[in-house]
């Protein structure tokens, strides 16, 4: 497809510059994308020598961004510009713990009583979209294909929209959920924030429920709109805004790499390490720690099936990778406490000198190591209260080489959509259920085991990033093409 001349805008980077102190002066290091949409990304913008719009979280520094805040990059081949705009304290308070995270995130997901309507938050938030929308701007010329990431910019691509020619086109992805209008309507900033996401011309979520939600609560909150139910379309102030379903993928054939490169040797060790037995069954979790991935109802469970079926102690374990995260928002200082406490309670309750029930990896485990964790589990639980997509589900999937491993897969999550069919799926507030699918999950039978996860990973496998940023690209093309032949 013919992207040319695109302009991404996201919050974070996808390369950034450390600096250490040497006898001779100070090293520079770069650090390239860790993986994921920003990995991916990267190859499509050195092929059409893009701009990439973000926070520069570190330190600015004029030897390596010139007067504009540019810099080349990646470093051996200066395929593309990446400019960062440099946030005050104050703006990252606000704009990024504050709105996005503490009112955005926890409205999205369905949390209305976690939202904190703070004024400065959102003051701060407008201001930093209005900084970033003057950047795209600047960028942004009319063949361009402007690309916003994510919630923490509703609000610029109606900035953008009046300040560009028709011919610009801009699209955004919404990564996580969008909620119903029973939720929405509690926000205050509800018009502001739909008239900003109507700025685009195309908007997409992971699923087809999101869209949904998001045409009701535009229907209900903007008098002035007109909705195609069926063409996916609003209409508003002269703007049509198409809505589409683009579920996201993984780079899949790189989470198999990386897993058939971690040997049996590697797995052993792994346990050794982490002191379990080498007959002992592993039940896996690894997760971002947030309250919207069910971490405590997941440990619930596990407590509840060694509760109900002593047979199992000492038989099995559940580890959990944990990754801390916004840990100067209270609710998540709050949450690591009490994921803390479960598990110390029960591996208080049930553990012996040869058995620790659950085994907790807080520290980074580089992507190979994970991978093989994924790839040796027995289990996999994900059991999100609420997720827009969950992408470790599908680098489980993708992981498993052998064809032996079950995937436990909360309804909540959006990839429920597509894997639900061959994952055994819970409820996560339904402990007792949900202890009894871990022991099935645990007992399933090798050919039932073989065949539901050759057909998860060829839906993971064809599904993957590469063909979702197709298909978006495509959908850009094709409604460009639409435009284009209206005027
Ligand atoms: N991840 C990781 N280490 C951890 C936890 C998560 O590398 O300890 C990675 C994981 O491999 C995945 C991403 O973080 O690529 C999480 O994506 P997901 O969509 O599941 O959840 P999000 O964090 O975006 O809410």
């Amino acid at each position: 497809s013919s992207v040319g001349d695109l302009v991404v805008v996201s919050n974070r980077q996808p390369y950034t510059h450390s600096y250490e102190a040497t006898d001779d002066g100070r090293e520079i290091t770069v650090s390239r994308p860790a993986g994921g949409l920003t990995a991916g990304l990267d190859p499509v913008m050195q092929e059409t020598d893009g701009t990439w719009i973000a926070w520069g979280d570190g330190e600015a520094d004029a030897d390596v961004t010139d007067e504009n805040d540019e810099v080349r990059m990646p470093p051996e081949s200066e395929a593309y510009t990446l400019r960062r705009l440099w946030l005050t304290d104050e703006e990252v308070e606000g704009y990024y713990y504050g709105y996005s995270n503490r009112v955005l995130w926890p409205l999205c997901h369905g949390g209305t009583m976690k939202a904190e309507y703070v004024e400065r938050y959102w003051q701060r938030y407008q201001q930093v979209n209005r900084t970033f929308a003057d950047a795209t701007i600047e960028a942004a010329s009319e063949d361009s294909l402007v690309w916003f990431q994510d919630y923490h910019f509703t609000l610029a691509p109606r900035q953008v929209r009046e300040a560009v020619p028709d011919s610009t086109f801009l699209m955004h992805f919404w990564h996580i959920t969008w909620p119903g209008w029973d939720t929405f309507r509690s926000c205050p900033n509800q018009e502001a924030l739909l008239k900003g996401l109507l700025g685009n011309d195309l908007l997409g979520f992971h699923v087809e429920r999101y869209c949904k939600n998001f045409l009701d609560c535009v229907d209900e909150a903007l008098e002035d709109a007109f909705i195609d139910y069926d063409g996916n379309r609003v209409n508003y102030d002269g703007h049509t805004t198409t809505v589409r379903a683009f579920p996201m993928g993984i780079d899949a054939d790189s989470i198999r790499e990386h897993s058939e490169s971690a040997d049996e040797a590697f797995w052993s060790e792994f346990k050794t390490d982490h002191g379990i037995e080498p007959d002992t069954r592993v039940v896996v979790g690894v997760d971002r720690l947030d309250y919207t991935k069910g971490i405590v109802e997941r440990l619930d469970a596990f407590e509840r099936l060694l509760e109900t079926r002593p047979e199992w102690r000492e038989e099995v374990c559940y580890v959990q990778k944990a990754n801390e995260s916004r840990s100067l928002i209270p609710d998540y200082q709050d949450l690591q406490t009490e994921v803390q406490e479960s598990i110390e309670r029960i591996n208080e309750r049930f553990g012996t000198d040869d058995w620790q029930p659950v085994v907790y990896i807080n520290e980074f485990i580089a992507q190979d190591e994970l991978c093989g964790l994924y790839r040796y589990s027995d289990v996999m639980l994900v059991s999100a209260v609420r997720d827009g997509m969950n992408l470790v589900s599908k680098e489980y999937v993708a992981a498993q080489v052998d064809d032996d491993g079950v995937l436990v897969l909360s309804d909540q999550a959006g990839a429920y959509e597509e894997l639900g069919e061959w994952a055994l799926t819970i409820n996560p507030y339904d402990t007792d259920a949900f202890a009894e699918t871990i022991e099935t999950a645990l007992t399933m039978d090798p050919d039932d085991r073989g065949d539901r996860m050759a057909a998860l990973r060829e839906q993971v496998g064809s599904q993957d990033l590469f063909a979702w940023m197709d298909d978006i690209f495509a959908t850009a093309d094709e409604l460009r093409e639409k435009k284009v032949a209206n005027d």
